[in-house]
């Protein structure tokens, strides 16, 4: 079957479940439409596939947190990068409120507290909320091929109850971690979080991470292979929440979900690959899209440590 049926067929498959719930701790990802879904692909060489909504933008939340983590790393060093944020899973909620116990970094930068911390280390013309917010947004834009924009109704209505991020950079700052206000690095990582994207702005993105850092239908080197390795490395043992040890042996690809439904997945050397759909299961992953990644492993071969 040709890839843009077969990604058909597998939608096809998962119209009728209806599991889960949108998040709700954001008032604007609440009222999305829930039956909304899409699926894409983009091989390493630069050929995009897409089925069902892939027209309908949705905003990227955590999936921004792996794009971050290399922007943090190429702006100032990997080991600039480590003093400050770890590198092994949590085995807790993303937006727990908790700490390595002697470094006091947060355990790696998947999870908000981590990832707060990324985004503090952004560096635009001057260092300044929006310079830093302007910094990711234009790498996204870059690896997406297009003009990436930030939904300001979302991001205002997540600061409206962002108590839990304003705490955690709170906390991140009374351990010398971060120095910017609290309530600016919220800002700026809220907004960060509010990008606008597609399915396919989001295969293209983690098509090239595949490709080590190579857009692959622009060939413009975005970031360093061994960037693009170092974030793909965190993405297979915290990307996906509490569930990380679940989701690498279950499906055995390195991913990242955000809570408006969304979730990308790399295999390195061969495709970047996306979903949407904005039911949540319990731990925040797109119930949809978990089901989808697990039937593109088993049928294509995907999982990572499948010997052939
Ligand atoms: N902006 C969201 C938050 O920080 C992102 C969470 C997510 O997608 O997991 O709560």
């Amino acid at each position: 079957t040709p890839i843009p049926d077969y990604l058909e067929e597998v939608l096809a498959e998962l119209r009728d479940v209806d599991d889960g719930a949108t998040a709700d701790y954001i008032p604007e990802l609440a009222s999305a439409d829930p039956d909304r879904s899409a699926l894409a692909i983009t091989s390493a060489d630069g050929s995009t596939y897409s089925a069902g909504d892939a027209e309908v933008a949705f905003t990227i939340q955590s999936i921004s947190k792996p794009f971050a983590y290399a922007a943090a790393i190429m702006d100032r060093g990997l080991d600039g990068v480590l003093e400050v944020v770890g590198v092994e899973p949590s085995g807790e909620a993303f937006d727990e409120l908790s700490l390595e116990g002697e470094t006091h970094r947060p355990k790696n930068p998947m999870i908000n507290a981590g990832a707060i911390t990324a985004h503090a280390l952004l560096v635009g013309p001057t260092t300044t909320a929006a310079d830093r917010v302007e910094r990711i947004r234009s790498l996204c834009s870059r690896l997406a091929g297009r003009e990436l924009a930030v939904d300001e109704r979302v991001a205002a209505s997540e600061l409206e109850t962002a108590d839990r991020n304003l705490a955690i950079a709170h906390m991140l700052r009374t351990y010398g971690i971060v120095d910017d206000p609290a309530h600016e690095l919220v800002e700026g990582y809220v907004r960060q979080c509010a990008l606008l994207v597609t399915v396919e702005d989001l295969s293209m993105m983690a098509a090239t991470l595949a490709a080590g850092g190579v857009q692959p239908r622009t060939g413009e080197q975005l970031m360093p292979p061994e960037v693009a390795r170092q974030v793909m490395a965190v993405m297979a043992a915290a990307g996906m929440y509490d569930a990380a040890g679940d989701w690498l042996t279950r499906v055995g690809i390195p991913a990242k979900s955000g809570v408006a439904g969304g979730m990308v997945g790399v295999l390195p050397d061969r495709a970047g690959i996306s979903a949407f759909s904005p039911r949540l299961d319990a731990r925040g992953n797109s119930v949809r899209g978990r089901m989808a990644f697990e039937r593109l492993s088993a049928d294509m071969g995907m999982h990572l440590f499948a010997a052939d």
